[in-house]
């Protein structure tokens, strides 16, 4: 994720490192710098002028405190004002009413579809009984994409495939939500490949129907200024609550990110980054983002991921374990599948702080953990639980089985191992394991 902006503005604040004080020289050539930077990335003319403006004043302004360099003191304002240009403080997705109705709107292709399902999923894991519904009455293979979604994610779907009345189909729907007990609606609109007057004359009247508590426009950040622009003339016609963001996980310079809120002055609540559904969306917060744009890192939101893959039950139960050197190769297979569910993994590490320039250029093999998982599969039951049996010949019946080789049976076998070698140190030196009492 802007990788490119990432590093100009890391090669801008650098040319200051070794300078002992900040001066009118050095600030001007950093600030134009970061200014290229952001142009490059496709943030608006105008923006990029008057951001840069801002942080040259603030540079020149401030008194460097000797605790803190030239460089670190200007990383520091530039993250201050990429979070201001993106909201400064998150707003927060909380749709009111009984049911609670969302509208998506967003042109053809944007990754409405898509969000519809994830936000469904996401309800659904907070407890929320939620109810897509499909409006696109134009195109047959939208409902069935959303109905798709909806079997892969257990939600209720609504259509009406033979009605071409998006108004009545909607208002339908609400009323099918409340003789069921949902307490979330969400309504999927249709697209197209331009903004044309008939589907916003359209989209008007759902909306004024249905009255929803938050009408979410969705766009593509891979389209740039041109999402900037899609978004002003939804926003004239729907003034639309929030903005979603999709694809972030691709090749995207950024610009959009940087420039919808204050072009638009409405929110980004969501961002996208990728299409599965799991671990994809997260909610918007302005000053996360600015530090992950400026390979600072964004370990909160690590967390968060990894706190929403590992129920709290399920982490005792291990922890547990562990402390009793009871942890075996099912244990292993469990934790491989939990950290799978946290998302991309390339994205997942360039959140620890300072790793997104070591992982930038290095494929990820998101399919690294397969041989692994294969072997644990192709082992018995006993031998999962107590790999100490596995001797020559099982070895070499758990290779063919797994379609690998003896030695990556071994070596997955040493590993194991060592993990448990350190595990008994661990629990020694803080008296857990079976034998320290003193951990009662
Ligand atoms: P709609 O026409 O607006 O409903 O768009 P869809 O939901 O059908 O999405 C269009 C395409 O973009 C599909 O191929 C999706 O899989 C893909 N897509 C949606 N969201 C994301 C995302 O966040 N990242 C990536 N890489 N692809 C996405």
């Amino acid at each position: 994720m802007f990788d490119n902006l990432s590093d100009k503005l890391d090669r801008a604040v650098k040319n200051l490192k070794g300078e002992g004080r900040i001066s009118e020289i050095n600030v001007a050539t950093t600030v134009k710098e970061i200014r290229k930077a952001l142009l490059d990335a496709d943030v608006n003319f105008k923006i990029a002028k008057q951001i840069t403006n801002e942080i040259r004043e603030e540079a020149l302004g401030s008194n460097v405190l000797t605790a803190v360099s030239p460089g670190q003191m200007f990383t520091k304002i530039v993250s201050d004002k990429l979070t201001d240009l993106m909201g400064g403080e998150m707003t927060p997705f909380r749709p009111t009413g009984t049911p609670a109705v969302v509208l998506i709107a967003g042109l053809q292709g944007s990754g409405k579809t898509t969000f519809t399902g994830k936000l469904g999923l996401r309800l659904k894991k907070q407890g929320k009984q939620v109810l897509l519904v499909a409006c696109d009455v134009y195109r047959p293979a939208a409902i069935d994409q959303l109905e798709t979604l909806g079997e892969q994610t257990g939600v209720e779907v609504y259509t009406e495939r033979e009605n071409k009345n998006p108004v009545e189909i909607a208002q339908n729907a609400i009323a099918h939500a409340k003789k069921t007990g949902k307490s979330m609606v969400i309504v999927d609109t249709a697209g197209r490949l331009a903004v044309d007057e008939q589907m916003m004359k359209e989209i008007e009247a759902v909306k004024q129907t249905i009255e929803p508590s938050e009408t979410l426009f969705v766009v593509d950040s891979m389209t740039g200024q041109d999402a900037v622009n899609t978004a002003k003339t939804f926003n004239e016609r729907l003034n639309f609550d929030g903005v979603v963001l999709t694809k972030l996980d691709g090749d995207t310079r950024g610009g959009a990110a940087l420039s919808i809120r204050r072009v638009v002055e409405k929110p980004i609540k969501f961002i996208s980054l990728g299409e599965k559904l799991e671990n994809t969306l997260e909610e918007f917060h302005p000053d996360r983002m600015a530090q992950r744009i400026l390979g600072m890192g964004d370990v909160v939101t690590l967390v968060e991921k990894a706190q929403q893959a590992f129920d709290e039950q399920e982490a005792q139960r291990l922890n547990k374990k562990l402390r009793k050197n009871q942890f075996d190769l099912n244990d292993l297979l469990s934790q491989i599948q939990h950290i799978k569910k946290m998302g991309d993994l390339k994205d997942l590490i360039s959140m620890v702080p300072g790793m997104n320039k070591m992982v930038k250029d290095t494929e990820i093999d998101e399919n690294a953990f397969k041989p692994v998982e294969a072997i644990i599969y192709s082992m018995t039951p006993q031998e999962r639980t107590a790999p100490e049996i596995i001797d020559n010949r099982r070895k070499k019946r758990i290779a063919n089985g797994s379609g690998t080789s003896v030695q990556q049976v071994n070596n997955l076998l040493k590993q194991f191992n060592e993990m448990r070698k350190t595990m008994k140190k661990i629990n020694r030196m803080t008296g857990g394991g079976t034998g320290g009492s003193k951990a009662a």
